[in-house]
């Protein structure tokens, strides 16, 4: 690994200053950028010069940090206000991912479950045919103009009728709203059977799962007394793909998606977990670390690790990663592939953990299988735990302009605007980042936290910097993958 991890204490903030772009410190590089998100980077030696006012305005340099908007004393508010609306236009469209949970229950025992799952032989933990009406119907009166129905649990297939309730009724009730629609599910694929393959894939249902590496690997952290959990994701993981392919989906938009949740035991691993994915055509690898939520929070010394030992692998999988790109193998990381189009593109990726306020309860809202609605996913998971704090109502009974104005959702959406931070407003990431208050309620308890002794801001801070180092001198080869990995391309 050729990038230097630094500790909090040693990556160097600047104060802003009136005129003045942010500055931000690698150890090796000076990164400048405004609130907009325009970046330059310069040696220290160059930084020295402009802090001392010895680059002129039509000097090389000059000429650049003009063009990007970043020249000390001549920064254009107003061109920068004009973008910062455009890639902030998510603020006024209203929530469009919701997460609904057809049941808690679950057949596999993961060690780091975040979702608190019940066992499959349990029961009142499914949703019911009029609960999931109410959902629907309070789904359908979010303000934007697209909706994504996804379907997590437990194991959503566990409960498949319910999903093809929701389905049906929402498919029903757009031929009259015509949002633009789309469906997800989130599932270890061991429910799974031919006829369900069929139904979900006639109706373009995408497909998320999981795949933590080699066999080795994903059966130690997902334990499947009937199977090697491995085996039945990879079954039906190439199967799925395969008709994709021969119903003539674009395979660019249309495959099994996989995340890959870090645990101590894929650590030393991340050539083995990155060729995993390789070998079987997966073009993102999403590497995660872990959370100390549900399950994860009572096996961590089992499992879990120092975010050093994170960051050190994460760096060896993104060498990898781009190394094999070098050699024109088409992988990306997803992380780091989100901070590019951040970095290189006018767009917001619509990653709702990464913005500036949250999405919660504005970008997303989640939906538990008794009909309680949460600002996220992971609020729902806080509810699993017996803490409540982020409970905004229930389906059928609250309104939707009660659920979105809440209380609730403004104090978290105040809390995850990284302007609210003293931290955060000199720090040259800001455009770029994104902080969760569930995470900081988790470590400090507190939904403010310190950004000080964030792992979070640490994560961020560390693969921002690594990818701004990369940016400095960048080769037209380098850029040239950089830009593959901010393609979008929309499910229409
Ligand atoms: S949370 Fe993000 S914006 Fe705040 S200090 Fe950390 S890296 Fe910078
Ligand atoms: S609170 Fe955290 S998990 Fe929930 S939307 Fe915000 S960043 Fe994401």
């Amino acid at each position: 690994m050729r990038y230097r991890i630094p500790n909090n204490s040693q990556l160097k903030l600047y104060k802003f200053r009136e005129g003045l772009p942010y500055f931000f410190d690698t150890g090796e590089i000076i990164v400048l950028t405004n609130d907009a998100g325009d970046f330059h980077t310069v040696s220290p030696g160059e930084f020295y010069k402009l802090l001392k006012g010895e680059i002129k305005e039509d000097s090389s340099l000059g000429k650049i940090l003009t063009e990007k908007n970043l020249f000390p004393g001549r920064i254009d508010k107003d061109q920068m206000a004009i973008w910062l609306a455009r890639k902030m236009k998510f603020l006024n469209a209203g929530p469009n991912l919701h997460i609904v949970i057809p049941t808690l229950r679950c057949n596999q025992q993961c060690l780091y479950c975040h979702a608190s799952r019940r066992d499959e032989s349990r029961t009142g933990f499914d949703m019911t045919e009029d609960t999931a009406k109410k959902v629907v119907d309070t789904i359908f009166d979010t303000t934007s103009p697209q909706i994504t129905i996804e379907f997590q649990g437990g194991e959503p297939l566990i409960n498949f009728e319910i999903v093809r309730f929701i389905i049906e009724y929402a498919l029903e009730k757009n031929k009259e709203i015509q949002k633009e629609l789309y469906f997800s599910v989130v599932t270890n694929l061991s429910k799974i059977d031919e006829k369900k393959m069929k139904y979900l894939l006639d109706r373009s249902v995408l497909f998320c799962t999981s795949l933590d590496g080699p066999q080795k690997i994903h059966d130690a952290n997902r334990p499947f007394s009937k199977n090697s959990s491995y085996r039945e994701t990879i079954k039906w993981m190439t199967r799925i793909n395969n008709e994709y392919k021969k119903r003539g989906f674009d395979t660019n938009i249309y495959h099994v998606d996989a995340l890959m949740t870090t645990t101590r035991q894929s650590l030393g691993h991340a050539k083995e977990i990155v060729d995993e994915y390789v070998k079987h055509g997966i073009k993102v690898i999403h590497v995660r670390p872990l959370n100390p939520l549900g399950f994860a929070s009572k096996t961590w010394s089992k499992i879990g690790y120092t975010t050093d030992e994170f960051l050190k692998f994460y760096f060896e999988i993104l060498d990898y990663v781009i190394e094999l790109n070098l050699k024109g193998v088409e992988i990306q990381e997803r992380t780091a592939a989100l901070f590019i189009i951040k970095m290189i593109t006018d767009r917001d990726p619509n990653f709702l953990d990464l913005r500036s306020p949250c999405g919660a309860g504005i970008g997303q809202m989640a939906y538990n299988y008794d009909g309680k609605i949460f600002t996220c996913d992971e609020a729902r998971m806080m509810h699993e735990m017996g803490e409540d704090l982020f409970l905004l109502g229930s389906a059928g009974k609250d309104l939707y302009v009660d659920l979105v104005g809440s209380p609730i959702t403004r104090s978290i959406l105040v809390a995850s605007l990284l302007d609210a931070y003293p931290y955060c407003q000199g720090c040259a990431f800001k455009p770029y980042c994104g902080i969760c208050p569930i995470i900081n309620y988790m470590e400090q308890g507190d939904i403010f936290g310190s950004m000080e002794h964030s792992s979070k801001c640490r994560i961020n801070k560390a693969i921002l910097g690594y990818l701004f180092n990369k940016m400095h001198n960048i080769s037209n080869e380098m850029l040239q993958i950089f830009k593959k990995w901010s393609i979008f391309r929309s499910r229409e």
